[in-house]
């Protein structure tokens, strides 16, 4: 840009719709008195200018306040017309919205319009200093700019929060004009009508999401060590016989995807390399092939770890299984060879005793017991993955997340801290694939992982999401 190597020449841009605090903030941040600033949506005020600073840090700041004042037909013309000279001259968007309204259609559209301009933009939930805010600022996430940051113009708080948001996003020109990468997955529905409330909103965006799964075919990925019969079963899934199996078997074909349909649905198996490994002859050492395994997980969305039944689970299958979870996908575990097995149920209820002592990371995976050999269950199987993969793609709307959050925190409260009580105050799906979750609260650095563990049990139980790896993190408001 113009400047020089020159940091003090910043210059930051409040924009947003009439009422959620650009003026106050601007007042704020400029040490102005607050004289300017009415309770009337639309009182007049010209775009203007002063010098910001957030502690050390100083800035040039346009206020766009009085938009609507402007001359144009449309609220739309007039709204661009003045804030596009603002966007036009400015380092870093201030998009600011109201938290405790929410995201309204008028911020929705106004982002739109945003985002075309390619300025690096942050999030900023005004008037979050009330619990009022909680939900607004959940809801704020689907908006697809990384975290809403939290701040009260009026009251002065969350300024530090912000500084650390302004520093990243400036710190980091490669992002520059490409500010809505982050979370893609939370884009809003593509027609944009308007929402009564968060839930309506939070319904259609999740509605809208799982149209577009069921669209494309599931990433499988069948893993197992040597022997316990991944190609039989992949042949029988298939219904061909495309790879070759047994002790004798030859050179199978190289593919990497194979796709079939399971009820109407697409299903694509990755990466058959553990396969095609073990079946050729002169690689009969058996050896498990980590990194090909770990290169197969990586492509699939669900993976089925197969079992010998007869050998139960070996340190090797609890290996794989981590590194599924560890990667953060979908596991189902068959257990082959169920034909052999005399006492079913006594090996059944060994079997899931065993995985759910194991496997403590995502309790509740589903365990089939499957024979590649006669067919058996393997229909069941499929359906169990696709249904896994269901979960795994879940979104939670954010005012249950809540509600359910306030009553694990008054069930059980999280302890004293110099006297302080810990305590996660609102929280946010932030992705899925795996569900990921956001708890905000003051000093999440010392919230114990007994305390994450109970939060995060209670998750899977309240929100039916068995076996699915959960990620959670935590992050800092006041
Ligand atoms: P603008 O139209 O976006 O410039 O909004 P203003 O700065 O004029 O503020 C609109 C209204 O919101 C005024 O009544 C402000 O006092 C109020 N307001 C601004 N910031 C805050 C805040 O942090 N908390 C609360 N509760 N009210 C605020
Ligand atoms: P991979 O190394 O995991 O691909 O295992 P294979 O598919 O090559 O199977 C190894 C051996 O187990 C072969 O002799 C298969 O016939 C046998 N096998 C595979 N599935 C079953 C099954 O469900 N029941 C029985 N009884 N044998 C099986």
């Amino acid at each position: 840009m113009r400047r020089e190597g020159e940091t003090m020449g910043l210059t930051l841009a409040i924009v947003g719709r009439p009422n959620v605090g650009k003026s106050t903030l601007f007042n704020r941040l400029t040490g102005r008195r607050q004289a300017l600033v009415d309770d009337q949506p639309g009182v007049t005020r010209d775009r203007r200018y002063g010098d910001g600073r957030i502690g050390e840090f100083t800035f040039r700041l346009v206020d766009t306040a009085g938009f609507e004042d402007a001359k144009g037909d449309t609220l739309e013309a007039r709204m661009r017309d003045q804030t596009e000279r603002a966007v036009g001259e400015a380092d870093l968007i201030l998009f600011l919205i109201d938290a405790r309204e929410g995201v309204t259609a008028l911020d929705q559209h106004f982002l739109r319009w945003l985002r075309k301009q390619h300025r690096p933009m942050v999030l900023v939930a005004n008037k979050a200093e009330s619990k009022a805010a909680l939900s607004g600022l959940g809801e704020a996430h689907r908006l697809g700019l990384g975290d809403p940051i939290p701040v009260s113009a009026e009251h002065a708080q969350g300024l530090d929060l912000l500084l650390d948001a302004i520093r990243d996003k400036l710190g980091d020109k490669a992002k520059l004009g490409d500010p809505v990468e982050e979370e893609d997955e939370f884009a809003l529905p593509a027609d944009e009508p308007e929402f009564a409330d968060a839930d309506a909103f939070d319904e259609a965006a999740a509605a809208a999401h799982e149209k577009e799964i069921e669209k494309r075919p599931l990433q499988l990925a069948i893993v197992g060590r040597p022997n316990v019969g991944k190609s039989t079963l992949v042949n029988r899934l298939i219904g061909e016989d495309r790879l070759l199996v047994g002790p004798e078997a030859g050179i199978t074909r190289d593919s990497i995807a194979i796709d079939w349909q399971h009820r109407g649905r697409r299903v694509r198996l990755v990466d058959t390399a553990g396969v095609r490994r073990h079946s050729k002859v002169i690689d009969k050492v058996e050896r498990l092939s980590v990194s090909d395994t770990l290169n197969t997980i990586r492509y699939a969305e669900v993976v089925i770890l197969v079992l010998d039944s007869e050998v139960m689970l070996e340190k090797q299958d609890l290996t794989l299984a981590r590194m599924v979870l560890e990667e953060g996908r979908a596991l189902l575990i068959a257990a082959n060879k169920w034909d052999r097995i005399e006492d079913k149920p006594k090996a059944l209820k060994k079997l899931t005793d065993r995985v759910e002592k194991s496997l403590t990371q995502a309790k509740g995976i589903p365990v089939l017991p499957v024979s590649a050999l006669t067919g058996q269950n393997l229909d069941r199987l499929i359906d169990a993955a696709f249904a896994l993969h269901k979960q795994w793609n879940r979104r939670l709307a954010t005012s249950p997340l809540n509600r359910w959050l306030r009553g694990m925190v008054d069930n059980h409260p999280a302890p004293l801290v110099a006297g302080r009580r810990l305590k996660p105050r609102y929280m946010t799906q932030i992705k899925t694939r795996p569900p990921t979750f956001a708890f905000f609260m003051n000093r999440p650095e010392k919230l114990p992982d007994d305390y994450m563990r109970y939060l995060i049990n209670g998750l899977r139980e309240q929100f039916e999401l068995p076996g699915v790896p959960i990620r959670t993190t935590l992050r800092k408001i006041k």
